[in-house]
């Protein structure tokens, strides 16, 4: 594994200009094992040069030919799929199997599925007979921030990166400085393939510095972000008043509605999963459980023991289904959510505390968590906690259930386990969320739009929404 990570600026890899650097650690050992740079203002400043004068070139050089290079790109990252979920694995704690399941392949699906994208989009026109003819022209913004969090490294680097330089900017990208090794590795494979330098630009280093140097720049004209409600609300105050085009993708707190009519089998299965996939720490996870009564007994029996049964361990053994939180300090805010779960009078029914694998005695693990008899408002219930946690509650009726899972100040998606039809259209309608799905998890198709309400998020991404975003549109108006 590379143990010195590199900006790449103009197509070349370049260290930061003051030459201060970072610890980058691998959660299942505890222990640094590569240095990353600590980039600032001068790093960006040089960035935007980069990217403003490769814009025309790329802009101009047509959707097929742009789409040919995010090809290539795809093609490479495919041949080379093992190093990259192995990388991944180490950088982030999740489990090998599933960085090499979801992650990589969800990474060149998205460079595929934009290099197409971008051959199919149309524009409108609206005829003012017998006045005028207007039709609409996209056209790219120019330099653009990518924004990315630390949960999915590539999967979520590659979905702003792919809408972003299929449409014609050219891209300065900043990957979490928790994971920055997938980023790097496919930098090295952009120069590798010669794609054109100063398209794409990568800056590692910390949100609260490069990052806010990035929003903050005033030729960057657009920043798409991926992270928590915090950190949006503090770019939004930033890139407000300087008139940025902003798509803010943010926290969630989302809760399952299962009803007793639910096929039964397969609910409980995927629950387990939409529970605990990747720790917990996926925004889509679902971790408000609500049960309808009847059945309520019977799941929490079958669930626990479900839950049991996932071994928490070394990321790299095949029979791993919990690798590593992301660190330390997530560790010690996952426990003490549980600790305040218990004194808002929780009870815990599994899991509950860290784990020291024997051999990862270092790591940073937690037992998977199943917590029940906490009110819908109490802060356990509220708060985000993006950990293996999760509470279970009972309810009698839809409009209960319903009011429940409205009850919180996030909005990114649902989960509705049911096989009655007319309720299904009740409450999907009714959910204050910007995904729902109904007896299915994590399922994606990349055409439909993919964002939150309420302090999740404002703008969508995904097919044509994503490419939206990082157009501008102009009107034309033609006198007949
Ligand atoms: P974070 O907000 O701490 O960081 C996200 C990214 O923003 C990182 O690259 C970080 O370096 C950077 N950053 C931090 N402060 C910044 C600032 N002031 N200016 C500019 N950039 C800054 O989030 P995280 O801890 O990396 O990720 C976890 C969060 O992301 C959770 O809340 C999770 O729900 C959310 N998330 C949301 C989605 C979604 O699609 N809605 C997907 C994945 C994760």
């Amino acid at each position: 594994m590379e143990n010195i990570i590199q900006n790449y600026i103009s197509g070349e890899f370049l260290n930061p200009t003051t030459d201060t650097w970072l610890e980058n650690y691998n959660p299942a050992t505890g222990l640094a094992y590569s240095k990353i740079p600590d980039s600032g203002a001068q790093d960006v400043e040089l960035a935007v040069k980069s990217a403003t004068k490769a814009f025309p070139a790329w802009r101009d050089m047509g959707a097929e030919a742009r789409s040919g290079y995010l090809w290539k790109l795809a093609d490479a990252l495919e041949k080379n799929i093992e190093q990259f979920a192995l990388a991944e694995s180490i950088d982030s704690g999740k489990p090998l199997s599933l960085a090499r399941q979801m992650d990589i392949p969800r990474a060149i699906h998205n460079l595929r599925f934009f290099a197409t994208a971008i051959l199919h989009t149309h524009t409108e026109t609206h005829e003012a007979l017998p006045t005028a003819l207007n039709y609409t022209l996209r056209q790219p913004i120019g330099v653009v921030g990518c924004i990315s969090p630390w949960n999915l490294p590539l999967y979520l680097f590659t979905w702003k990166i792919a809408p972003a330089l299929a449409a014609g900017n050219c891209v300065i990208a900043k990957p979490s400085e928790l994971t920055p090794m997938t980023a790097y590795l496919l930098t090295k494979l952009c120069q590798e393939i010669g794609f054109p330098a100063g398209v794409l630009n990568v800056l590692h280093g910390l949100g609260g510095k490069v990052g806010a140097n990035i929003v903050e720049h005033q030729h960057i004209k657009a920043i798409s972000f991926t992270g928590g409600t915090a950190t949006g609300a503090t770019i939004a105050r930033t890139a407000a008043p300087m008139f940025k085009k902003l798509s803010l993708e943010l926290g969630g707190k989302n809760p399952v509605m299962i009803f007793a009519d639910c096929e039964y089998d397969t609910m409980l299965a995927t629950t387990v999963r939409s529970s605990f996939t990747n720790q917990g720490q996926i925004c889509l996870c679902g971790s408000r459980i609500l049960v309808e009564r009847p059945l309520y007994e019977r799941f929490k029996a079958d669930f626990i023991q479900e839950v049991e049964k996932l071994t928490v361990g070394n990321p790299l053994d095949t029979s791993t289904k919990l690798g590593a939180v992301i660190s330390e300090a997530h560790q010690k805010k996952v426990l003490g959510y549980i600790t305040l779960a218990e004194q808002e009078g929780g009870k815990i029914l599994t899991g509950g505390k860290a784990v020291y694998p024997k051999d990862c005695p270092q790591g940073w693990f937690i037992e998977p968590t199943v917590i029940e008899g906490l009110a819908y408002d109490c802060r356990t219930n509220q708060e985000e906690i993006f950990g293996p946690v999760v509470t279970i509650q009972p309810f009698d009726t839809e409009e209960e259930a319903l009011q429940y899972a409205n009850a919180t100040r996030y909005g990114l998606a649902s989960v509705l386990w049911t096989q009655n039809l007319s309720r299904t259209q009740r409450i999907t309608k009714a959910v204050e969320s910007g995904i729902v799905w109904v007896n299915c998890w994590l399922v994606r198709d990349l055409r439909t739009p993919f964002g939150g309400v309420k302090d999740s998020g404002v703008g969508r991404e995904g097919g044509e929404e994503a490419l939206r975003f990082f157009t501008e549109a102009k009107n034309i108006c033609i006198k007949s």
